[in-house]
């Protein structure tokens, strides 16, 4: 038998064993180029939308630019109309009609806008020792001792009395100052560093350092805290009583940037989730006339469990949906329980320097492509939707016909901890869903890494999934 002839067992294996593959080895150079050139965009995106407020300001100036125009109820619609909602400026949503009518269903992306950050307390701004401080209240999932001795920018808006809206946004460009949250030095950090690693930094030791340098007056007191009044007066016409009426935010400074020799990777703060929103918004900016009516979805709220009016546990969706089904004379449920879901987040990549936590044959990897969750949850699949097997196969079908690099994974192994995503809120309303996204390493860190090719990849599910 020749060499290159292969054998019973080889021929067997391929025909019955499954064969992930990574994504660099099998795609065209064409595709990868294509990859590399749509991330430059998506890193431009997480540049100007660290938090959810100028992630829907950015993306109603790309909706309005595509031909988008706020959904009138009582309007009426043809295939190819382009209409969409905005939340509180936190969150939105977008719809494409399709040419099937609305009693077909619809296809909804939903993935969330918000990130892990540090928010100011309503009474932010102190002095002591002659130092100048914001305190925060830090929101989500985050590993506090990540967020000392690293550069950071403020973000937000400040409301006045009047009504007047201000947006902030300091450290982000070069010329800029940037802030950050002191730590200890080694030298005397003896007793800190027998704490925990979750107390390595406590929540009320994230203080963000703004300032030094007193008011000159021989009288006032606190003249560190009201020279930077006086500077915040004197930049956006504030006083103090106004960091009440603000929603301010503290995020990571840099810059999304390439990681790798081979620039394979994304280095930034904040691709949970605006990675899935980007890919999903994306591929409905793009749809002309889809066949049934697509719904992006943008939420806020999902790093605090999807509660409060913009996250996605609140009705707007639901409403939303019944709206439209109006406007073809039918009711919500019924559009509803034909409707099917990609609940778009990302997952947890393999990272070999941490390997414990995950179990080998069921986590994604980076550069496999996008991941299909089946389920998320943890111990003993609590707090989780998990997608009928019937679901599974359509999505494994449009994948695969799509040419779509995919792979599966759960979130860490049995009992190492979990997650959820917004999956369980959408199949609350009876609707099919399955969780999509894309890998990450270091989630929830203010730097985490993607795949560029995973990127594209779930752009590109999202495209098959909707056209
Ligand atoms: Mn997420
Ligand atoms: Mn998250």
């Amino acid at each position: 038998m020749a060499n290159n002839e292969k054998t019973a067992g080889e021929l067997l294996q391929e025909e019955l064993l499954m064969h992930p593959e990574n994504a660099g080895t099998i795609l065209s150079d064409e595709e990868l180029e294509k990859a590399q050139a749509f991330c430059e965009d998506y890193k431009k995106f997480l540049d100007a939308a660290k938090t959810e407020r100028e992630a829907v300001d950015t993306v109603l100036v790309m909706a309005e630019k595509a031909g988008y125009v706020p959904f009138d109820p009582k309007g009426t619609y043809k295939p190819g109309d382009k209409v969409y909602v905005n939340n509180r400026g936190k969150a939105m949503l977008m719809c494409t009609f399709g040419t099937e009518p609305l009693s077909k269903g619809v296809r909804i992306m939903a993935s969330h806008l918000d990130n892990p950050r540090l928010d100011l307390k309503p009474n932010p701004l102190y002095e002591e020792a002659q130092l100048g401080y914001f305190k925060t209240h830090y929101y989500g999932g985050l590993k506090k001792y990540q967020w000392g001795a690293i550069p950071l920018s403020l973000h937000g808006v400040v409301v006045k009395k009047n009504g007047e809206t201000v947006k902030v946004c300091i450290g982000e460009d070069e010329a800029d100052p940037v802030f950050c949250v002191t730590d200890l030095l080694p030298h005397l950090a003896k007793e800190q560093m027998k704490r925990p690693l979750q107390e390595g930094l406590r929540g009320e030791e994230l203080n963000v350092l703004i300032g030094c340098h007193p008011f000159r007056d021989d009288k006032a007191s606190e003249k560190v805290k009201l020279n930077l009044i006086r500077l915040l007066n004197e930049k956006y016409g504030m006083v103090e009583a106004d960091f009440l009426s603000a929603d301010l935010c503290v995020v990571p400074a840099f810059k999304a940037r390439d990681i790798g020799l081979d620039r394979s990777m994304i280095g930034a703060y904040g691709h949970d989730d605006r990675v899935c929103a980007y890919t999903s918004l994306l591929a409905e900016l793009e749809q002309k006339a889809p066949s049934h009516t697509t719904v992006l979805a943008l939420a806020d709220k999902e790093e605090t469990g999807s509660d409060g009016n913009t996250g996605l546990s609140s009705h707007y969706l639901q409403d939303f949906i019944k709206d439209l089904a109006a406007t073809q004379g039918l009711t919500g449920r019924a559009v509803l329980a034909v409707s099917t879901c990609l609940s778009a987040d990302v997952n947890c990549a393999y990272d070999p320097t941490f390997g414990d936590v995950c179990e080998r044959r069921n986590t994604s990897y980076l550069n496999y492509g996008v991941v299909i969750t089946k389920y998320t949850g943890s111990g003993g699949k609590y707090g989780t939707s998990e997608a009928t097997a019937e679901f599974m196969a359509q999505i494994r079908n449009l994948l695969d016909e799509g040419g779509v690099i995919w792979q599966t994974g759960e979130l860490g192994k049995v009992d190492a901890g979990g997650g959820g995503t917004v999956a369980k809120y959408i199949a609350d309303l009876n609707v099919d869903v399955v969780d999509v996204g894309v890998p990450v390493l270091s989630m929830h860190a203010p730097f985490e890494v993607v795949s560029k090719v995973d990127v594209y990849m779930t752009y590109r599910a999202f495209s098959e999934f909707i056209k």
